[in-house]
């Protein structure tokens, strides 16, 4: 690493542990994480004792490989984003995701008071991230951190992850063509529920990983 390059991690650093604080002031279990390899050895030990385990559809969370890991290791893998699956299929699997050991998801944005501020289409994910799981584990990038409040959060969702997001998954809104959000009316519109995570939910074994990586977007 070069001493800009340390610097600008050292920067970073300050930033992570300060939203690690603020969260375990909320009630979360949160970890700093200097590297994606140490989030993914936190997940590994953490489903050691799951035996399903559910993926929210999470680029962060690919991004860490231990889907296969965890396949390697029998656990039951429920993943609905797979061409082969029919609709039928995916709904079935992301209703299953509601009641898994363990529940995989990253995070659209994390303020720096610990608050997590994430937007879906369909709400699988997010409503897997406060009830239903008996254990959650989110990571969040740097590039996540918010100095704002949720509603900055909010446009950070809206103007930096839905708009590539929106171009992933081929879907036709304006901030697919444009990169910018027009608060759009589109059949295709991915921001239909909204939700800010602003304590640990009473039921919830709730795990936030801060990790000093760009991870997803
Ligand atoms: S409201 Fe529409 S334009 Fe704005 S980010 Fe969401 S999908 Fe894109």
């Amino acid at each position: 690493m070069s001493t800009s390059e340390e610097l600008v991690h050292w920067s970073h650093e300050q930033k992570c542990r300060r939203a690690v604080t603020s969260l375990e002031r909320n009630g979360f279990t949160a970890q700093y994480c200097a590297d994606p390899a140490a989030a993914a050895e936190y997940i590994l030990a953490g489903a050691e004792d799951a035996a399903t385990v559910g993926f929210g559809g999470s680029m962060s969370i690919v991004s860490l490989g231990v889907e296969q890991l965890l396949r390697e290791q029998g656990k039951d893998i429920l993943n609905h984003n797979s061409p082969v699956f029919t609709r039928d299929e995916k709904m079935e699997i992301m209703r299953r995701q509601l009641t898994c050991d363990l529940f995989l998801s990253g995070c659209n944005a994390l303020t720096l008071n610990g608050e997590l501020v994430n937007i879906d289409a369909t709400g699988n994910r997010v409503a897997a991230m406060f009830f239903g799981p008996r254990k959650v584990i989110v990571v969040a990038g740097r590039n996540k951190l918010v100095d704002g409040t949720p509603h900055d959060a909010v446009l950070r969702v809206k103007n930096w992850a839905t708009p590539p997001n929106s171009k992933r998954l081929s879907f036709k809104t304006p901030c697919c063509t444009t990169g910018f959000c027009s608060d759009c009316n589109s059949p295709d519109r991915l921001c239909r529920i909204t939700t800010i995570i602003d304590r640990k939910p009473r039921f919830t074994d709730l795990h936030v990983l801060v990790v000093n990586a760009d991870m997803g977007f």
